[in-house]
């Protein structure tokens, strides 16, 4: 008897419904040899062969990112990263001294190195990390099908309409499938999380996928049929007819839709009553420029810098950051960059240099973001001068994470205005007096927001963390997530507080927390005065649409009556019953 349906929850990383024949793979369980070397000789012989192989894995790398087709032209980036991480001293560096002084051969050198690595991964809580030691890992199975004879190396012939199912996919492999003619439907792995490159990647394919379904593989068999909400990040296996039929009726809706809605995102955000509202894009890594771009946003309202910093052995140098920085805000010009300066801690807390504290402690309420960098002097003022130098490109803002009090925003000015002066006497070109934001995301700051108003050029409200701390729910903890409410009243009140302050002190204020990346919640904050909107690449067509097909009075008129709801749940409960009759493509 055919095992019935079932349904896996996991993470979904690039939207779209997909329904189709799951291709299982695994990787091949190969005896790798396994041999001593006695003699210093056969040592060379077997770094000899370590070196070819990464020779081959290099060729093979290039071959992928010369034959690009036109949509992942940008993320060539990527195969470039890889390129160098086979140089990483993780990877071959650790294989090479296995073999010199362990005496093994390069096979069994480099799956050591993989358990290394895997142990490593085990240890690590910060996803960015996680996610950059998973690329190594998939080099290293490189290799090892390198080293015997490439049996393994290549992903075979993908079915078209089919769903990979993997357990884990490098981003060059998931390019290189991308290039063959037969089109997948989606993809489906086992490891992974959000920010993984092999995420990004599937999002420029605009491919459904979801990570992160833990042993997914043992569920089901190549050929069975599976629905896959990358939107939600559910995996149905084998659906019986009805639930087939609603989600072929869905992703016939989606489908329409999101053709519709993408082709009209570049049209400016106008309410029906002739209210412009700004929309913006969040970004951390270049390979997310394009589609803040192609989307029609008026440029960048949130830069998260931490990942440069992130699973490295040395800081980056003040070059590394204005390169990376003169990129971002070359491309996006003449349009504005938010940037926002290093905000590690909390679930970003990095290991290395660049090490937050005791990691113990409770690294929310720790040495995070702008009071890190206020006890790191050198490293803050390395990250100001190289953001100052970029800044004489294009039209970049500076924002502070995290701020609680004046002080921290005067300092900062300070230290900005001393690295002017040292660019200054170099004769090195900046821009002097950039405009100096704070985000508000430390709920004592609404309540001097009049005065942080006096000193500070703009707001950037993060509701992320706004609603954390105000909440006093950790915003990562699975076991308090229902209380996680952006429709809290008090929530609610706080920023209806700090939209009407910046109208009345004339501070520009934009939000960009995942409230704005809601269809409901950023409904709501237009509602409730928003003008500026800054959200995640994928989110900007449908909020677009969204603001395209609302008039301001009837948002108000909607807001102000949930501003008289007592909880939560009656707030989205009206806010539903209100929009979805109105957007039922937005909010489903
Ligand atoms: C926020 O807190 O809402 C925010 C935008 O910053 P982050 O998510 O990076 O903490
Ligand atoms: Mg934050």
């Amino acid at each position: 008897m055919t095992p019935r349906e079932m349904v896996v929850n996991a993470v979904g990383v690039s939207e779209g419904i997909a329904i189709g024949e799951a291709l299982v793979l695994s990787r091949p369980r190969m005896r790798l040899p396994n041999y001593r070397l006695p003699d210093p000789e056969l040592v060379a012989v077997e770094t000899g062969r370590l070196d070819k192989a990464r020779g081959q894995v290099r060729a093979r790398l290039s071959a992928a990112r010369t034959g690009l087709p036109p949509e992942l032209y940008s993320q060539a980036g990527i195969i470039d990263a890889h390129i160098l991480l086979l140089d990483d001293p993780l990877l071959t560096g650790e294989a090479g001294r296995l073999i010199r002084e362990e005496r093994i051969n390069a096979e069994q050198a480099v799956l050591r190195t993989i358990e290394k690595i895997n142990g490593l991964m085990a240890k690590v809580a910060d996803e960015y990390i996680g996610a950059r030691l998973s690329d190594v890992e998939m080099l290293a199975h490189a290799l090892i099908s390198a080293l015997m004879g490439d049996k393994a190396g290549r992903m075979p012939l993908i079915p078209a309409g089919s769903i990979l199912v993997v357990r884990d996919i490098s981003p060059a492999d998931l390019m290189e499938v991308a290039q063959s003619e037969a089109k997948m439907a989606g993809l489906v792995t086992e490891r992974g999380g959000r920010t993984s490159h092999t995420a990004i990647v599937a999002q420029a394919l605009e491919l459904p996928t979801v990570v992160g379904a833990n042993n997914i593989g043992s569920k089901l068999n190549s050929g069975d049929t599976i629905i896959l909400d990358g939107r939600i990040g559910r995996v149905i296996i084998r659906p019986d007819q009805e639930t087939l039929a609603k989600y072929r009726d869905r992703q016939a809706v989606e489908w329409s839709f999101t053709t519709e809605i993408v082709r009209s995102s570049h049209l400016p955000a106008l309410t029906l009553d002739d209210r412009r509202i700004n929309i913006l894009g969040n970004m951390e890594l270049e390979e997310e420029l394009p589609a803040i771009l192609n989307y029609g946003s008026e440029g960048v309202g949130l830069y998260r810098t931490e990942f440069m910093y992130l699973n490295r052995k040395t800081l980056p140098t003040e070059e590394e950051l204005f390169q990376t920085y003169s990129r971002v805000v070359r491309t996006v010009a003449p349009r504005q960059v938010v940037i926002r300066t290093l905000d590690l801690g909390n679930e970003k807390t990095p290991v290395g240099p660049a090490t937050a504290g005791p990691g113990s402690l409770n690294q929310a309420l720790g040495l995070r973001g702008i009071r890190h960098c206020l006890s790191n002097r050198d490293l803050f003022r390395t990250q100001l001068r190289a953001i100052l130098r970029a800044s004489a490109l294009g039209d970049l803002k500076i924002m502070l994470p995290m701020v609680s009090n004046i002080d921290e925003l005067r300092v900062t000015r300070t230290l900005i205005d001393e690295a002017e002066e040292s660019l200054r006497r170099e004769g090195t070109p900046h821009k002097a007096g950039l405009p100096l934001g704070t985000m508000i995301e430390v709920p004592a700051t609404l309540f001097i927001a009049r005065e942080l108003a006096a000193e500070a050029a703009f707001f950037a409200v993060g509701t992320n963390d706004l609603i954390q701390y105000a909440l006093a729910v950790d915003r990562a903890n699975p076991e308090v997530s229902e209380m996680y409410q952006p429709l809290h009243p008090g929530i609610l009140r706080m920023l209806k507080l700090i939209l009407d302050i910046g109208r009345e002190t004339n501070t520009p204020v934009s939000i960009c927390g995942d409230m704005a990346a809601g269809s409901l919640t950023a409904g709501v904050l237009v509602g409730l005065g928003a003008e500026t909107l800054s959200m995640p690449p994928a989110a900007i067509p449908k909020i677009k649409r969204l603001v395209r097909m609302s008039s301001l009075a009837e948002m108000s008129a909607l807001t102000n009556e949930i501003l008289t709801t007592r909880t939560a749940y009656e707030a989205a409960a009206l806010a539903t019953s209100r929009l979805s009759d109105r957007f039922p493509e937005l909010l489903n």
